[in-house]
């Protein structure tokens, strides 16, 4: 094999993504060489490509969380992969392992994380490292164009949800039907939950319909919490916000029930106005959800194994990626684009 491949490079926050010939990494100890076939695009990938975050990756970076790719060469002290295995290399590229948070089943929150795409080179590439106890097996055979954007949106909906511990039978709803949103309808009827999808824009409200969504409403819509309402008999049990809007995650509190949870999951920058005597009155919870641990990814993965969860998509070749960002930026994506790299071989 050659010993460059292609990438998309940010080198500068905010500017267009470069596609260059790089090297190919070398896999360290507990690591393993992916050559990728196909990689999402996340709106986590356009954030860290514009700096938005309090923490900013360093630069020069390639982006990428949603990869998937056979095992290509494992380094040493790796006995749990071996070459040719079909792998998936999601957001938490590797965590210590020691914390008081990785021995208590949330290595999601520890410390010393590192991410993919982030503090670690991601997948928007020919090639990318993974961390073998950290990426997820996937059976082979597995169509790696509509698997990828479990890697995250997937598993990031499904723990959100979770995480509103809202029951079979109660209700959620959704703010936001974009590359998150559109799996996490999906999640949510898989585990007996009924759905109601905000977003603004017909487009996006056809598509959570088509997703299974029992009730579709336009978040700009002045009517928008009363329909909620109506629709759920008193508002959600669970909230999850998934919206690029800081005006939705302060709509929330107008969608959800009395002793209700809702999921923040969304990271447009800023912050919103938390109306202090709902919260306490309503006694709402208000929790953070950070995408999910290894078993959280697993069961994510089982469940679109099984059909019970699918991802709508479309493809776009590495060279336009800028194309995409521009389109996610102005939300004109239609579900989840996935980088289809293997275009080239
Ligand atoms: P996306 O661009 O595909 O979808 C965002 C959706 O929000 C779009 O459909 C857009 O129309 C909709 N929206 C915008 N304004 C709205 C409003 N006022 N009301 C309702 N909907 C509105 O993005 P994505 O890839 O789904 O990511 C969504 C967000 O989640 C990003 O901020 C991303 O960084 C974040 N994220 C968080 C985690 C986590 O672990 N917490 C993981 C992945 C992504
Ligand atoms: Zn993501
Ligand atoms: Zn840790």
């Amino acid at each position: 094999m050659s010993n460059t491949m292609r990438a998309a490079i940010v080198r500068r926050f905010g500017a267009p993504l470069t596609i260059e010939e790089t090297a190919i990494p070398e896999p360290r100890y507990g690591e393993v060489l992916v050559r990728i076939l196909a990689c999402g695009v996340c709106h986590t990938d356009l954030h860290a490509a514009d700096g938005d975050w309090p923490i900013q990756p360093s630069l020069p970076f390639i982006p990428g969380h949603e990869g998937i790719g056979l095992v290509a060469a494992c380094g040493p002290g790796v006995t749990r992969l071996r070459e040719g295995d079909l792998v998936g290399l999601p957001w938490l590229h590797d965590a210590c392992g020691a914390c008081e948070h990785c021995v208590s089943g949330w290595e999601t929150v520890c410390e010393s994380q590192h991410n993919t795409g982030y503090g670690v080179n991601g997948a928007f590439a020919d090639y990318a490292i993974g961390n073998a106890a950290y990426v997820v097996p996937l059976p082979s055979g597995t169509d790696e164009i509509r698997m990828a954007p479990i890697l995250c949106a997937g598993v990031t909906t499904y723990k959100g949800i979770k995480e509103t511990e809202a029951k079979p039978g109660e209700w959620l709803a959704i703010v936001g039907i974009g590359g998150l949103g559109h799996v996490g309808i999906q999640y949510a009827k898989a585990m007996g939950l009924q759905v109601a999808a905000l977003d603004v824009g017909a487009d996006k409200l056809a598509l959570a319909t088509s997703m299974g969504a029992d009730v579709a409403v336009d978040a700009t819509d002045p009517e928008a919490a009363a329909h909620v309402a109506r629709a759920t008999g008193g508002g959600a049990h669970g909230v999850l916000v998934t919206a690029v809007s800081l005006p939705a995650f302060a709509q929330a509190f107008n969608l959800v029930r009395r002793r209700g949870t809702i999921s923040v999951v969304g990271l447009p920058p800023g912050a919103f106005p938390t109306p202090v005597f709902d919260v306490v009155l309503k006694r709402i919870t208000v929790r953070g959800s950070i995408v999910g641990t290894r078993k959280d990814l697993a069961e994510a993965v089982e469940f679109a194994v099984a059909n019970k969860v699918t991802t709508h998509t479309h493809t776009a070749r590495l060279e336009e990626v800028n194309r995409v960002f521009d389109d996610l930026r102005a939300g004109r994506v239609d579900g989840r684009v996935v980088l289809d790299m293997t275009d080239r071989r």
